[in-house]
């Protein structure tokens, strides 16, 4: 299918690795010239390299800290005007409930709830003056059925949640959407690290723990980030415009939910 975006600009934040790179390459397939964000410049510029070789769009590197005012005054200031946005950033730490105060849950909103807020705020308003744009925050299956261990994602991303619900709906009839795209376990180093402290806590392998995360997946493996990007490339698309304030599910099945 042709997206209809060819020659569209796109900004994707925490692109050098993982689901961020996933949508950074199904956009750049489809034509998208892109900014992308990572905080580590060895891996991002070798991302962006990649992604020029292989799709032939110009790919220009920004290194910085997304979740910081500075940061985002640098990404924002290369990025211009971009017709499509992908908000992400890496997510906070696993934990007990009275492991956090009032410092990690500052920090966990400021990541995750109000860094994409804020990049929506400087964004958006163009978008809605030219009459186009598309806005995917990659949030987290956490947000329809909570990960216990993950207590400070959830809360941020639950906020996230609610400020694209009714904000979506502002600015729909410009020709502007914003949606959520939730993903459930996928395989990249972030799921490798979870795998991680699981082997650690239960005394088994990380193959072995991989194995049991996998049987609880109906799909009975871990997405890809490739998966993923195609998704987040339909919701950039010219055919998904009437697709406003979503929450799209992209977990194998694994949210044992009927809606
Ligand atoms: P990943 O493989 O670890 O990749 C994270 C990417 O984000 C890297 O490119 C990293 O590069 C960049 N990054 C991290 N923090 C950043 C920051 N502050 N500013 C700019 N770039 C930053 O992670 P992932 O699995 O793709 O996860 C992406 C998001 O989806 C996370 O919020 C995660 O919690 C959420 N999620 C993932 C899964 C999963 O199974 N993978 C499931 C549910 C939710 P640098 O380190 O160089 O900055």
């Amino acid at each position: 299918m042709d997206l209809g975006i060819r020659g569209k600009r796109a900004l994707v934040c925490a692109a050098s690795k993982g689901l961020g790179r996933g949508c950074a390459e199904a956009l750049a397939e489809a034509g998208v010239e892109l900014v992308i964000n990572a905080r580590g410049a060895e891996a991002l510029e070798a991302t962006a390299q990649a992604l020029r070789d292989a799709h032939g769009v110009p790919v220009t590197a920004v290194a910085a800290d997304i979740t910081t005012e500075a940061g985002r005054a640098k990404v924002l200031k290369a990025a211009g005007a971009v017709d499509i946005l992908v908000t992400n950033a890496g997510g906070p730490p696993p934990g007990m409930w009275t492991d956090w105060d009032r410092e990690d849950f500052i920090a966990a909103l400021d990541a995750n709830m109000l860094t994409p807020i804020a990049l929506i705020s400087a964004i958006v308003p163009g978008m809605m003056e030219r009459g186009w744009g598309r806005v995917v925050n990659i949030t987290s299956q956490s947000v329809k059925a909570p990960i216990p261990v993950l207590g400070l994602s959830n809360s941020a991303r639950a906020g996230l949640t609610g400020y694209v619900a009714g904000t979506s709906r502002q600015v729909a009839e410009k020709g502007v959407t914003i949606n959520n795209l939730l993903p459930g376990i996928h395989a990249t180093d972030r799921a490798d690290a979870l795998d991680g402290g699981v082997a650690e806590r239960e005394g088994i392998s990380v193959a072995e723990a991989r194995r049991r995360r996998e049987a609880t997946i109906p799909v009975r493996r871990y997405g890809t980030a490739a998966e993923f990007g195609a998704v987040c490339a339909f919701l950039c698309s010219v055919q998904a415009a009437f697709v406003v304030g979503q929450n799209v599910l992209h977990d194998g099945g694994a949210v044992n939910a009927t809606l």
